[in-house]
C-alpha cells in the first residue's frame, strides 16, 4: 500500500495545552511521525511524498475566513505587545451569534475550540502538507488502488469549517472525502479515534452525500464531551446520515468489535462506492490517553473487520499519542487490513 507524508508536517512542535486546568507537554509531538513512518514501513507500505495541492481541495471543507485566519494570525500574533510565543486563545464567545471580531485575540476565540492546538510559525505549513497527504492518498484510490494511507499529523477530525481544536487544524478526513466525492455519489467516513470526530460531524452535519460514523469513548465524561452521543444523528436533509457508537470507558476489543459491526450494518445500508477511515490509534489501552482498552492485536482484527467491507478505502491516521506500541499498533491495523482484503 502506498502511504503519503511530507517532511513539512514533521514542523509544527506545539509546546503546551491545558488539561483539567493544569498546563501540561502537548502531547501531539513531532516524534509521533518516526513511530507511524517505522509502523507504516513494518506492514510494507512505501512512503511518498504528497504535491502541492493548493487550497481547493481545502477550502472545499472550511470557510475562507477560518483559513485566513489560520495563515496570518501568528505574525499578527507577534506584533501584541507581550503576547505569548504560541497562539493560545483565552476568550471564548459562549454562543456564536455575535459579531465577528477584528482583533487577533478575539479571532483566536472564536476560531479555536480549546488550548490544544497553539499555533507557532510553522502550523500554517504544516497543517496544509498534512492535509496534501490525504488529499494525495484520496488521488490514488481514485486512481485504481485498493487503498492508501495519508500519515496525517497534525491530525484533523476535531477541526469544523471554521474552528480549530483538539490538536487539530484543517478536517483531513473531511478534505479526503470532499476529494473522493468528485468520483462517487456516495462516501462513508468511519471514524475508530478514541474521541468523537466532531469535527467531521459537524462539516457533514445537513448533508446526505457522507454519512459520517464514529465509535468512540462516551463523551459524557470525556473530550469532547458537547458531541458524540447518541442522539446526534444529522440534521435537516442529513438527518440519519450521522451515526454516533459511544462506548463505556475501558472498553476492550470485543465491545469495540461488535460496535463496528453495528457501524458496518449502517455503512452496508448506505451502500458508499467509497470508504475514509479515520485512524486514531488512542483507543489503544496503553495510549497516554486512557480511554478505551483496545489491544494491539485488536487493532488487527479492527483493520481486517475495515477490510470486509471490500470498499476502496482511504486510511487517514488522526490520533494515537507517544506510547512503545504507537508504531507496532499502526502495523497491526495495516497487516490486519491486508489480511482481510486478500480473504
Ligand atoms: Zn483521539
Amino acid at each position: 500500500m502506498k502511504a503519503f507524508y511530507a517532511e513539512e508536517q514533521k514542523r509544527h512542535d506545539p509546546k503546551a495545552f491545558l488539561s483539567s486546568g493544569a498546563q501540561k507537554p502537548n502531547p501531539e509531538k513531532p516524534e509521533r511521525v518516526e513511530r507511524l513512518l517505522a509502523g507504516a514501513k513494518a506492514a510494507g507500505c512505501t512512503i511518498e511524498r504528497p504535491r502541492d495541492h493548493g487550497l481547493g481541495p481545502v477550502a472545499a471543507v472550511h470557510t475562507p475566513e477560518y483559513l485566513d485566519f489560520l495563515e496570518h494570525i501568528f505574525a499578527r500574533w507577534q506584533r501584541i505587545e507581550g503576547a505569548s510565543a504560541e497562539v493560545i486563545p483565552n476568550i471564548h464567545p459562549i454562543a456564536r451569534d455575535g459579531s465577528y471580531p477584528a482583533s487577533a485575540v478575539g479571532q483566536a476565540g472564536y476560531h479555536m475550540a480549546d488550548t490544544a492546538c497553539p499555533i507557532s510559525s510553522e502550523t500554517w505549513q504544516s497543517a496544509l502538507w498534512s492535509a496534501w497527504s490525504a488529499v494525495e492518498a484520496a488521488g490514488a484510490v481514485m486512481s485504481g488502488a485498493p487503498a492508501a494511507y495519508a500519515l496525517c499529523r497534525p491530525p484533523g477530525h476535531h477541526a469544523f469549517a471554521d474552528v480549530a481544536g483538539g490538536f487539530c487544524f484543517i478536517n483531513n478526513s473531511a478534505v479526503a472525502a470532499q476529494v473522493l466525492r468528485k468520483n462517487a455519489a456516495r462516501v462513508a467516513i468511519l471514524d475508530v479515534d478514541l474521541h468523537h470526530g466532531n469535527g467531521t460531524q459537524g462539516i457533514f452535519y445537513a448533508r446526505p452525500d457522507v454519512l459520517t460514523v464514529s465509535l468512540h469513548a462516551d463523551p459524557v465524561r470525556f473530550y469532547p464531551f458537547f458531541w458524540g452521543h447518541a442522539d446526534e444523528r444529522g440534521e435537516g436533509p442529513g438527518l440519519g446520515y450521522n451515526l454516533n457508537l459511544p462506548l463505556a470507558r475501558k472498553s476492550g476489543d470485543a465491545p469495540f468489535l461488535e460496535a463496528l459491526d453495528v457501524a458496518f450494518q449502517r455503512i452496508r445500508a448506505f451502500a458508499p462506492e467509497v470508504l475514509v477511515v479515520a485512524l486514531g490509534l488512542d483507543a489503544f489501552e496503553g495510549d497516554p490517553f486512557g480511554g478505551l482498552s483496545v489491544t494491539t492485536p485488536g487493532f488487527s482484527r479492527i483493520g481486517e473487520a475495515i477490510a470486509g467491507l471490500g470498499l476502496p478505502t482511504v486510511i487517514v491516521q488522526e490520533g494515537g499519542y507517544l506510547c512503545d506500541e504507537l508504531g507496532d499498533n499502526l502495523t497491526a491495523f495495516l497487516t490486519g487490513f491486508g489480511g482481510g482484503r486478500r480473504r
